[in-house]
């Protein structure tokens, strides 16, 4: 491996120095496969500890670790830190997970790094419906982290779709779409910090909706995969091993008859036939289906053992299919179909490529194969909607923004970006930081009062020259 940073070192140190790290080495919170903090969560704990933007720490010093060690684009690390999934992403089971934790290996002379990441799953489970697309949390363990006085931190079992539960605290998980939540200290100088308070309200208002048994057992099997596939990640995933698992248990279980099994679980006959064949890869939610209903642990499903099984009820929240597939609109003649997707468009009732293959029953990709001319006009259609929806949206948010900032400047306030947005709350969305600073910008420019630099606050405020009709 090439050494990027090396002759960086300080002049006169001694060639044969031990080797130091670049970045702080901190450990990764967590023991096992139930509380492993996440790759995606101790890079925002990293950037904290630097006091740098994660942007820029990755700009700086971790993508161009990784152009030199792998020949990466540092610029291309930059922008996937940048992104909103970006924690699921770099946490995942990709190259680019694996140039994450081993580039934050070199830097921090840490050697653990990929486990906080789903890489030593790569050669065992597939991919598909393997990563939540909604970043979730348990509150419980929020609150175990603020008591034990460590930051609250996400934790790898999390990312992953199959997991409902805590196996810790038998809680459901919970969506944080809402709230905004950063992976950072919860107290700053000793007062707690804004994302602390975030945290704080969030765990609050989350509620603690108690798991089923099946929802802490499958999420338990996967914590334990967790940690199991660190001993054998290398065994890799074997179709041979899998079929002979499931003729086992089907043998032991069933009697040799597979379309028990497969009633048992709630998959069709033929699902189950491919499974013990051995032509089809178990996914992960029916691995973890699988383990819970025979009572054993998902590495003896993956490794063929033949252990001692004993039949559980499978649970009734089992759907049939893992993923949604299109409708039955497929079944009609296409010249139906037709006439039926241009009487729609005429009507206008369908805003978009979407709405209209779901009021007409197909799935989306049906109605770009076989209606190409329908699905361009609806696309360009639903992009039209869309920037206007965007557009009002933007105009009402400015116009409050002018309305609030007037009444401030009645009151001889000067209408700091902060206070607007204080008198804003509950009126509107407030939106990202740009489409303020638009506002602002235009409010300013519209009622001439100065935007004063930061900290100044009254002593700024001053209308402009040409504009002495206006009260500040
Ligand atoms: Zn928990």
């Amino acid at each position: 491996m090439r050494t990027p940073f090396r002759s960086r070192l300080p002049g006169g140190w001694p060639e044969d120095a031990p080797p130091r790290s670049i970045l702080f080495s901190l450990v990764p919170y967590g023991c096992s496969g139930e509380d492993r903090e996440s790759l995606g969560n101790y890079i925002g704990r990293l950037s904290e500890a630097h006091g740098m933007a994660r942007w820029t720490l990755t700009n700086t010093i971790i993508g161009p670790a990784a152009q030199a060690l792998f020949d990466v684009s540092s610029a291309r690390m930059a922008r996937e830190i940048g992104r909103a999934g970006y924690s699921v992403n770099v946490s995942s089971l990709t190259e680019q997970a694996h140039q994450w934790a081993h580039t934050l290996n070199y830097l921090t002379q840490r050697n653990n790094l990929q486990l906080c990441t789903l890489l030593p799953l790569k050669e065992l489970v597939s991919v598909f419906v393997l990563l939540s697309d909604k970043q979730r949390l348990c509150p419980s363990c929020y609150e175990d982290d603020t008591r034990a006085g460590r930051d609250c931190y996400g934790r790898l079992l999390w990312n992953i779709e199959a997991v409902k539960a805590c196996p810790l605290h038998r809680l459901q998980l919970v969506n944080r779409s809402k709230t905004k939540w950063s992976p950072v200290s919860n107290e700053r100088d000793g007062a707690p910090s804004r994302e602390g308070e975030a945290n704080r309200r969030l765990t609050e208002s989350a509620g603690h909706m108690p798991a089923s048994d099946y929802e802490v057992e499958s999420s338990r099997l996967i914590a334990e995969l967790l940690d199991d596939a660190v001993v054998f990640s290398d065994a890799g995933y074997s179709a041979s091993a899998q079929s002979a698992f499931l003729t086992h248990a089907i043998d032991v279980l069933f009697h040799g008859r597979s379309a028990y099994f497969a009633a048992h679980l709630g998959v069709s006959k033929s699902q189950m036939h491919g499974w013990a064949k051995g032509r089809v890869r178990m996914s992960l939610p029916r691995l973890a289906l699988t383990a819970y209903c025979c009572g054993c642990a998902i590495a003896d499903i993956l490794l063929g053992n033949r252990v001692m099984l004993s039949l559980r009820p499978a649970p009734h929240c089992q759907r049939r299919r893992l993923i949604k597939r299109g409708g039955r609109g497929a079944r009609r003649s296409k010249d139906d179909l037709c006439a039926e997707l241009d009487t729609l468009i005429r009507s206008g009732r369908a805003r978009n490529a979407t709405e209209a293959a779901q009021s007409v029953g197909l799935s989306l990709k049906y109605l770009r194969k076989n209606f190409p001319d329908q699905h361009a006009f609806l696309v360009g259609h639903g992009r039209e909607v869309f920037a206007s929806l965007r557009s009002q949206a933007t105009e009402t948010f400015d116009q409050i923004y002018l309305s609030e900032h007037n009444a401030l400047c009645e009151a001889g306030v000067y209408p700091s970006r902060r206070r607007v947005v204080e008198r804003m709350q509950g009126k509107v969305r407030i939106g990202r930081r740009q489409e303020v600073q638009s506002a602002q910008r235009k409010a300013h420019a519209q009622t001439g009062v100065k935007i004063a630099p930061p900290g100044c606050g009254r002593m700024a405020a001053r209308p402009s020259s040409g504009r002495p009709e206006k009260r500040v």
